[in-house]
């Protein structure tokens, strides 16, 4: 059709203008820490809440993918792994510690060369100044929620707002106003919440105020059939989520008087830099409920509980932000009369523990962090409400949005384009197993390094640092992974399984480092806060 239009324009003696290009826009709404169970459309135990009404209206208008996994749970690496479409080992950032090669080949760099324009804005991770964009601001690291700083072009910016909403009217703002006509565009809206230490808007502080969450089944989890790795987690709700640095228990000071901060006062230094009116609206709503906590004494599994129902309303309120970012963006699109040629992904880094097996925090290789969530309407190919159930993985970003765009997918990129799944003309399985490699051992939280494969079916996971320990799960039968199969399962299967295993290894070249640690110098990483 283009090269007719072509031939047209060179009859008429017309020269074809941009605006022919039919090539589809892109706007990747990513998150961080908001895992799929958090989220309506994916019918988790927190649906009964309705937590994410817009993100659930994306999905009845797209494709849901139920199967989508990332390669290496926690933050950075999950970036890095979508910024190149290579995992961790290739792509050479393999936990928060390093620091991402700007110069190597990245999805948006490539766009850019087949004539995308390009911006990015919110939460980077990958430190340095973000390569392959024609506008960008960042958070530096993980960025504040109240008045964040920005890292631009420029230098730094402070910018007053909650984060979420800032981050939207940075996106909003470059769609109006820097975005030129009539050339397909890829924007990167990449948010901080809902990730640690939650803190909502002003507008969200009192939401779910008079109801009780509904609480995971597995809360009180104590990982009797898991490994090793499971009991030296420093990652649960009862022993590490600190009362004051996480749920800002009598976190509603005078800030003109330190002694009020009565913990480690890092934690509380975007307390300080809030306004008077952000202050006032933050004492209000937890003033009250910090004294009704200290009224009733709370000891034990009550205490677990009321740790877990601060954190859970704290965690959805930051995600409310996020879902009315979402809505935001869509009207804006509409009100542009972009959203016919627009795809709009929602997607964020990994999953989280929201209480699940009593813990916070992602790492694992197990569901609840291990599942991304991935929304993509393309309007005009996805069949409204649809779901996806073939094994994906945030390798696959990178070539997808190369084949919408039509442009060409390097071959060392790892990951395959999703368009054929979007597009319904998927042959056969899309892949047999995911696979997954975490790396960030010895460091905060302690969850030992690990990999595995997930099928289907089945899921195997090898820790290797303190010895040789597997576990192995039968998903289907026990889809809270309960009850390690490792030792009683079939041994055809289990050998099915680590061939599997090993055959992967070998398909993305991972030989990486097998450490060993001694078993005495693995605890207390993190101090084990009071309870
Ligand atoms: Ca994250």
């Amino acid at each position: 059709m283009r090269i007719l239009l072509a031939i047209l324009a060179l009859f008429l003696g017309i020269s074809i203008t941009s605006k022919a290009d039919d090539r589809p826009n892109i706007v990747f709404v990513f998150s961080d820490d908001h895992a799929p169970h958090a989220i309506g459309a994916y019918d988790g135990w927190l649906k009964s809440v309705n937590p994410t009404p817009e993100i659930d209206e994306l999905a009845a208008d797209g494709m849901l993918f139920q199967n989508s996994f990332c390669t290496n749970s926690i933050c950075g690496p999950s970036r890095a792994v979508i910024q190149t479409g290579k995992h961790s080992h290739k792509n050479g950032f393999m936990n928060n510690g390093n620091s991402f090669d700007w110069n190597q080949q990245t999805f948006p760099k490539l766009l850019k060369k087949v004539g995308y324009q390009t911006a990015l804005y919110g939460k980077s991770h990958l430190k340095g100044h973000p390569q392959g964009y024609d506008d960008w601001m960042v958070l530096p690291g993980q960025g504040l929620y109240y008045n964040p700083d920005f890292i631009t072009p420029e230098g730094k910016k402070r910018i007053d707002g909650h984060c979420t909403d800032v981050v939207t009217d940075l996106a909003v703002q470059w769609l109006k106003e820097k975005r030129e006509d009539g050339k397909p565009f890829m924007l990167m809206v990449q948010h901080k919440a809902p990730h640690r230490n939650w803190m909502p808007a002003e507008r969200h502080l009192h939401l779910y105020d008079d109801i009780e969450m509904p609480e995971p089944t597995t809360l009180f989890d104590r990982w009797e059939d898991n490994t090793l790795a499971a009991k030296y987690q420093e990652l649960e709700v009862d022993g590490h989520m600190h009362i004051n640095h996480d749920l800002f228990l009598d976190l509603t000071p005078d800030f003109d008087d330190d002694k009020e901060l009565k913990t480690d006062k890092s934690a509380f230094r975007n307390l300080q830099r809030m306004s008077p009116t952000q202050v006032k609206a933050w004492r209000d709503a937890y003033g009250p409920k910090d004294e009704a906590f200290h009224k009733a004494n709370l000891s034990g599994d009550d205490l677990v509980r009321w740790k877990y129902q601060r954190y859970a309303k704290n965690y959805l309120r930051c995600v409310k932000g996020v879902d009315e970012s979402v809505g935001r963006l869509r009207d804006v699109l509409a009100e542009l009369e972009l959203d016919d040629n627009t795809v709009v992904i929602y997607s964020s880094d990994q999953g989280f523990y929201i209480g699940d097996h009593g813990w916070y925090d992602k790492r694992w290789m197990y569901e609840e962090s291990f599942k991304m969530p991935l929304i993509v309407n393309w309007p005009g190919v996805t069949d409204g409400g649809s779901v996806n159930m073939e094994l994906v993985q945030n390798i696959d970003y990178a070539p997808t949005f190369l084949a919408m765009a039509g442009a060409d997918i390097p071959e060392d990129i790892q990951g395959k384009s999703l368009v054929p799944l979007l597009k319904k003309q998927q042959e056969g399985k899309f892949r047999d197993a995911v696979y997954y490699h975490y790396y960030e051992y010895p460091s905060v939280h302690m969850v030992p390094r690990h990999y595995g494969i997930r099928t289907d079916r089945y899921k195997l996971m090898k820790f290797y640092q303190f010895g040789e320990q597997w576990e192995m799960y039968d998903l289907e039968k026990d889809p809270d992974e309960l009850t390690n199969i490792y030792e009683t399962a079939d041994k055809e299967l289990v050998d099915g399984m680590k061939k599997k295993l090993e055959d992967l290894r070998v398909h993305y070249d991972d030989n990486s480092h097998e450490p060993e640690y001694p078993l005495e110098k693995k605890k207390g990483f993190w101090p084990t806060f009071a309870k």
